[in-house]
């Protein structure tokens, strides 16, 4: 351990989501200014409001900070764990350490917002140097408005405006050292968290992933040297590899979105452009996500359109939605997606629309069912992404989906999935049919029985009756006040 001259001013650094070294503006701000860092994360899932996060973004967070501590003892520092409520535990650290200064990169839920805010508020009061940064947003929900003044609620002028104002900030590596405190400060061990599953459900999630900063910077790579060329095509191919596999990496922040996109910039060449350019507008829907979440703070858990005020979804049915839950529906593409996200903590995001299409329009059960059980189940889990996906497939909110459109899971299979690989991947009770019977296996009703008897017979909802039922809700539900 470096160990640093007791003379020395430090500065608490609080990490949250933004677990890295790299581009880390907090950690460069205290460092720059001379300070000795003194990194902490503080648990605290109580404070985030109606979404403490879930249970397998538990799982990945606990991964995530092991490899955060690990990146940080191999510079000579380490990474505090400590307990909430937050303001306390920093008022107690500054106190131990006599530290003149915190500093931390911002988060946009609403909750969090508010709490930091007066955090900050009282720091300052108490002549402590407070001061907070971007580090998760190639613009923040505030920097962009439309020409009235007001937010954005359509995608592409969003977009328009955005790509007009786009600069990358200067990368910035890891530190190669880090001085330490001369004096240990009591932390809590990892475990003592509780974000670490038990028993181990979360098992599967680690053949596909790799918490922290390092598998961050490997996913970006494996997917610039690979899945970019053809990303636009094949990026609705759920039977291919052809997304980044970024999501969670950006979620916890061990990856900043502007390094990301530079290390595509650099690489733009004439053959990828067109791809580049449609993976940057993916990323500008995450951007659109905290640009909408900011500014209409209520869509976590109410309709942004209020036409839909008084829709009447249907009465819940527990065993239907528990169904839904564990792949159990009857419809092999809703399943296969399903048993994805149980067994990987992810979902391809093509079959995140089947799936959120079928439990709001067939099931018409309300989507906020939905957005609940992504939630606790994705390790990409996101306030924001996660309500503008829900919305958008259920017809309610910004630049959505009319609810109308009720997507046809057999075609959509069919189309996205033609050779139905990602339906037999999932749901290999259906193997022994031949390949054109896996999509719909009620048309098949001889060769289901004899080649896939454990599968259900008959989908839990008609396929026109389920169609037919929501759009005369959505005829009975009243138009937009003019
Ligand atoms: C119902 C529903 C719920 C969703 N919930 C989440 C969620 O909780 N967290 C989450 O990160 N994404 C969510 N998404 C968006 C999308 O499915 C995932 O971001 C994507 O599948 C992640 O895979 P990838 O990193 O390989 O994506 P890529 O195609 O490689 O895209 C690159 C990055 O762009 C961003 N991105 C891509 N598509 C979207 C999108 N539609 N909306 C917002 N950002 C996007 C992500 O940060 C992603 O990592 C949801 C989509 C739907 C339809």
């Amino acid at each position: 351990m470096s160990k640093t001259d007791p003379g020395r001013a430090c500065a608490i650094v609080w990490l949250r989501n933004d677990l890295r070294l790299a581009d880390n503006p907090a950690l460069q701000a205290a460092i720059e200014a001379g300070f000795v860092p003194v990194c902490v994360y503080l648990h605290a899932p109580g404070e985030e409001g109606e979404w403490p996060p879930g249970a397998a973004s538990d799982a990945w967070r606990h991964r995530s900070l092991a490899a955060l501590d690990a990146d940080l003892r191999a510079r000579g520092s380490r990474l505090l764990l400590r307990h909430g409520p937050s303001e306390a535990a920093l008022a107690g650290l500054v106190r131990e350490t006599g530290a003149t200064a915190v500093f931390w990169n911002r988060k946009y839920e609403p909750a969090t917002q508010a709490r930091d805010a007066g955090i900050k508020r009282r720091l300052k009061e108490q002549g402590i140097q407070a001061e907070s940064f971007n580090a998760a947003l190639l613009f923040e929900p505030w920097s962009l408005a439309t020409q009235q003044g007001g937010p954005y609620k359509v995608f592409t002028p969003f977009w328009r405006n955005a790509l007009g104002q786009w600069r990358l900030p200067v990368l910035r590596h890891a530190p190669e050292r880090l001085p330490a405190l001369a004096r240990e400060l009591a932390g809590l061990p990892l475990d003592a968290l509780g974000l670490k599953p038990a028993p181990d459900w979360d098992r599967g999630f680690w053949e596909t992933w790799q918490p922290g900063e390092a598998g961050a910077h490997e996913a970006l790579e494996v997917f610039t040297d690979g899945a970019l060329r053809g990303y636009r095509s094949e990026r609705d191919r759920p039977d291919r590899v052809g997304t980044s596999l970024l999501s969670p990496h950006l979620h916890f922040g061990e990856i900043a979105p502007w390094r990301i996109a530079a290390s595509l910039e650099q690489g733009r060449t004439a053959a990828n452009g067109a791809d580049v350019d449609a993976f940057l507008r993916e990323l500008g829907w995450r951007e659109f996500a905290w640009h909408l979440l900011h500014h209409f703070p209520q869509t976590t858990t109410q309709n942004l359109n209020s036409r839909f005020a008084d829709f009447q979804w249907a009465r819940q049915d527990p065993a239907q939605l528990q169904a839904w839950r564990e792949g159990r529906t009857g419809v092999p593409i809703v399943d296969a997606g399903m048993r994805e996200l149980w067994h990987t903590g992810y979902m391809h995001n093509r079959v995140r629309m089947i799936v959120a299409s079928w439990l709001t329009k067939h099931m018409r059960q309300h989507w906020l069912q939905g957005a609940r059980w992504f939630w606790d189940t994705l390790v990409d889990a996101d306030l924001a992404s996660n309500t503008l996906g829900w919305q958008w497939v259920a017809g309610t909110g910004a630049d959505a989906a009319p609810y109308f459109r009720v997507f046809n899971p057999v075609t959509q299979a069919r189309k996205f999935d033609p050779d139905a690989r990602y339906i037999t991947r999932w749901v290999p009770e259906l193997s022994a049919l031949p390949t054109g019977a896996r999509f719909a296996p009620w048309e098949s009703p001889e060769l289901r029985a004899r080649l896939a008897p454990a599968y259900p017979a008959m989908p839990m909802v008609d396929l026109a009756q389920g169609r037919d039922a929501a759009l005369a809700a959505y005829k009975r539900s009243s138009p937009p006040p003019r």
